[in-house]
């Protein structure tokens, strides 16, 4: 029989998610991340788009976002090498049906993000981009938008969990889960974990590893999203380019080291699973960049897909779930995973061990019960 760990804390996953969260609760107790690859970050964590919008998705997203502000743009001493954030405005382009979605978006948003700018025709085209005069009739801009070192911010929460005696597990799957005595114990290839409290920050599979342990189901949907590198058209300045988002959310391209990421901000449902493209799909987000911006799209330098997981209202869970005692779920994330981790990691860890919540938090109104997967029950 394998040894069997016991700490205060076991988290499954090594995300984003996982990561930030194990980050402050090794603070307080003995933490074990446990995940299932050679690698933490190689699922959605290592696929994304990097970027930190504060107009981004629902009001509590939105919210997390803002609260999460301060850590990345002044994180503590030692946590990395070089600054997380990196500016990239984000310009949401809209044709003449898209009028009202752009007010609607800067008129939501304005009274948070007071840089916005509702932006007309010809202010638009100022914005280097090459925009196609018949297609664009204004913009909203998010001057203060930014691009997260992703990389550097995981790897962050990584080595501080170890500094504080925490222990990451790779090639760890959680295949058992069961409580006796107090206590998850949390069965995988590389020994038995046991803790009063379990994160479930499994990412597409938080449903997958809530039935380990006979848990209902939040009825996440984990969705493909797809991204290409294309070439920048020679000599045109384009890592200075705002990143182009379309109001309605059918495409982006955003400058990426030189070359230029573009996505048809495909949705499509899937089953948890290691993401692939589909060529469709590319031809999808290049035809409809190609009917705004005069881009050439023909060689596609790289492609990956990932999956956004999804519960009913778009907005992420994290808290306790009401009929299991010390399963924690930390699911939901969408595509908001990476820009949410800050405010989410530490709200995770002052629920869990019944801390205040952070003040960053508290101040945007954000509390235990909104966050709570009673929401989406
Ligand atoms: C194309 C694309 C663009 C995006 N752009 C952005 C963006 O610009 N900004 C932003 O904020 N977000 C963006 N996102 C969303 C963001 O990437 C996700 O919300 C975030 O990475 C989710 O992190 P996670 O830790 O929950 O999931 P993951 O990174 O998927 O981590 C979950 C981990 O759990 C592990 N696991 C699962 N089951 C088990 C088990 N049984 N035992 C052990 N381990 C297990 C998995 O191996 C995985 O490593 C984008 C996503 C995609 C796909």
């Amino acid at each position: 029989m394998r040894p069997m760990e016991r700490c205060d804390v076991i988290v499954v996953g090594a995300g984003m998610a996982g990561a930030s969260a194990a980050y402050w609760l090794a603070e307080r107790g003995r933490v074990a991340v446990l995940e299932q690859e050679e690698v933490a970050g190689y699922h959605a964590t290592g696929r994304s788009a990097a970027m930190y919008m504060e107009t981004y998705g629902g009001p509590l997203t939105r919210g997390l976002a803002t609260a999460g502000h301060a850590f990345l743009a002044e994180p503590p001493a030692g946590f990395a090498a070089s600054p997380l954030l990196s500016p990239r405005p984000v310009l949401y382009v809209g044709r003449a049906d898209q009028v009202e979605a752009l007010d609607r978006l800067y008129g939501e948003n304005r009274p948070r993000v007071p840089t916005l700018a509702r932006l007309g025709p010809a202010e638009t085209l100022e914005h280097a981009v090459p925009l196609r005069e018949d297609y664009v009739v204004g913009a909203v801009l998010e001057p203060a938008a930014h691009e997260i070192d992703v990389d550097a911010l995981h790897q962050g929460y990584l080595r501080g969990l170890r500094a504080r005696g925490g222990r990451l597990v790779t090639e760890a799957a959680v295949t058992a889960l069961v409580r006796e005595g107090g206590l998850w114990h949390a069965e995988t290839a590389a020994g038995t974990y046991a803790a009063p409290v379990v994160v479930n920050a499994a990412g597409a599979w938080c449903d997958v590893v809530a039935a380990l342990a006979g848990i209902a189901p939040l009825g996440l949907q984990p969705k493909r999203r797809t991204a290409f590198i294309f070439d920048a058209p020679a000599g045109d300045g384009a890592d200075d380019w705002p990143m182009l988002h379309d109001v309605g959310d059918a495409f982006y391209v955003k400058p990426d080291a030189g070359r230029l990421l573009g996505s048809p901000a495909d949705e499509t449902p899937s089953e948890p699973c290691d993401a692939y493209p589909e060529e469709l799909d590319i031809a999808i987000g290049a035809d409809r960049i190609m009917q705004a911006a005069a881009l050439d799209i023909r060689h596609i330098r790289n492609k990956w897909a990932g999956l956004r997981s999804f519960v009913r209202d778009r907005q992420p869970v994290a808290g306790f779930d009401e009929a299991a005692e010390g399963f924690f779920w930390l699911a939901g994330q969408g595509g908001a995973g990476i820009m949410t981790a800050p405010a989410l990691g530490a709200l995770t860890a002052a629920i869990v061990t019944g801390a205040p919540l952070p003040d960053e938090a508290s101040a945007r109104g954000i509390t235990v019960a909104q966050l709570g997967p009673g929401r989406v029950r």
